[in-house]
């Protein structure tokens, strides 16, 4: 006789017109809306550890039956997954390589994490023939791949043309003896659009990513250029004037939002979208240090301000528009297919960042971090040691997230973001846990509004994304 149970799922109403419920599954982020009756059903078996379908009164047995052809209910032994061994980093080759070009800046952002782009230490430039060889070193790493990803990063990239230039041609040739193929992406301040810079991009296809923190008074208020410490607002909107007459491609938007701007987050979305993005993302500051560190009611003002673009672009949808919100496009594109996280990130599994020495980090955002170095480009990646990081990474939240309903959109959060709040300003594991789930779940019930109402040609942008 088989005994069943529920496998770990989540139940949300979706706010009107319809009130469906929709049932969430923890660990394949799979969705289900169900009716009342089903429902109501499920509220009086889930907690049962062991259902036996011949003891079930007949109305709620049909029902029961339904959910177990939809894998729902399960035999009870199957009702948690086994846990997954750790990825061994040594098989997973090289895919995305992100050089820090410029381990300096023309800007001084307040909240800048690269400590004004050097990552600790004096501002310096990476060697061209350096940047030469960390790409064709990524290109040979990449094992079967058939596509690897070149990112150029700072600091501000743009003040190294000679080394981006290097690396670029560098990766596109040996892409082309490897029978491979090579995306550059670059994430710049924008103030640095010079003549010489934009023959390179006209010559180049690199996708761009523009930082630019909404009106003047909000911009500026913590991106100011270095020295005279004059806001970048100006300066940034004259670049995007360079770029809209010399690229054919507009770059997307980058914003970044200390907790006394929340509040405004939807109007800096209007702002910005309406500058031409091809699309606009917003994060949230990452504290560096404690007075960063936002309070509970701050957490909840950022995901209200989330929530009404998310309405926003439901109704838009509905009429057949797309709103070009990066954070909610890359939750909705992954739901819209399943695609599940088993690990946070790929820091360390296939993505590692080299500094201007030629050293390799867990991520970019871990460059300068002694603990986070990982071998360099003359010894080759350590392995061993991206394994003793991630499990050392994992360690203090792998029971949490085990038990929590958003693990497989989750998968833990930032590695960076993590170490800074529990190594550097001692808070206890999970401080973010609240808000990453109340915006997974902002983006779940905004998927269901969507299935419900949008244009075919947007679930199929959607479907189009996910595969990256
Ligand atoms: S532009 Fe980037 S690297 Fe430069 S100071 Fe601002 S946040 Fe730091
Ligand atoms: S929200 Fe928190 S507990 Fe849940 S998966 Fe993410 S890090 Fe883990």
């Amino acid at each position: 006789m088989t005994h069943y149970a529920f496998r770990d799922h989540r139940l949300f109403t979706v706010p009107d017109p319809g009130g469906d419920t929709l049932l969430f599954g923890a660990d394949d982020a799979s969705l289900f809306t169900v009716d009342e009756t089903t429902r109501a059903v499920i509220q009086r078996w889930r907690e049962r550890s062991a259902i036996d379908l011949a003891d079930v009164p007949e109305a709620d047995r049909e029902v029961l039956q339904a959910l177990r052809d939809a894998r729902l209910l399960v035999p009870q032994e199957h009702r948690r997954p086994p846990r997954r061994a750790p990825y061994d980093p040594a098989r997973i080759p090289l895919g995305t390589l992100v050089l820090e070009a410029a381990q300096a800046c023309n800007l001084r952002c307040t909240y800048c994490f690269a400590g004004g782009g050097s990552y600790g230490g004096a501002a310096r430039l990476m060697d061209p023939g350096l940047a030469r060889r960390a790409a064709r070193y990524l290109v040979e790493s990449s094992g079967e791949r058939q596509h690897v990803t070149l990112v150029l990063f700072g600091g501000e990239p743009l003040l190294n043309l000679a080394a981006i230039e290097a690396a670029v041609v560098e990766a596109e040739d040996a892409a082309r003896e490897h029978g491979k193929t090579v995306t550059v992406s670059m994430t710049t301040n924008g103030t640095r659009f010079t003549p010489e810079v934009l023959a390179f991009l006209r010559a180049h296809p690199i996708s761009l990513s523009v930082s630019i923190d909404g009106p003047p008074e909000l911009n500026d208020a913590n991106r100011r250029f270095a020295g005279s410490g004059r806001g970048t607002y100006e300066a940034i909107v004259a670049g995007l004037a360079e770029l809209r007459e010399h690229l054919p491609r507009p770059p997307a938007g980058r914003v970044t939002l200390t907790p006394e701007q929340w509040h405004l987050i939807p109007e800096v979305f209007d702002h910005v979208a309406a500058m031409g993005f091809l699309e606009v993302g917003i994060a949230p500051v990452s504290p560096m240090n404690a007075k960063m560190l936002p309070t509970p009611e701050q957490e909840r003002v950022l995901l209200d301000g989330f929530a009404r673009i998310a309405e926003r672009f439901v109704q838009k949808a509905a009429e057949g528009e797309l709103l070009r919100f990066s954070n909610l496009l890359d939750v909705l594109a992954r739901l819209h297919v399943g695609q599940v996280k088993d690990v946070a990130c790929g820091a360390g599994l296939g993505y590692l960042a080299i500094d201007s020495e030629g050293r390799f980090y867990l991520c970019h955002r871990m460059a300068g971090m002694d603990h986070f170095r990982v071998g360099d480009l003359e010894h080759g990646i350590d392995h061993a040691g991206i394994a003793e990081r991630l499990a050392e990474q994992a360690a203090p939240r792998q029971d949490a997230c085990s038990k929590c309903w958003a693990r497989s959109l989750c998968a833990g959060g930032c590695h960076h973001d993590n170490h800074i709040r529990e190594h550097d300003l001692g808070q206890n594991p999970g401080g973010m846990c609240d808000f990453i789930r109340g915006w997974f779940e902002i983006c779940i019930r905004a998927y269901a509004q969507l299935r419900r109402s949008a244009d075919e040609r947007i679930l199929a942008f959607l479907a189009q994304r996910a595969q990256g």
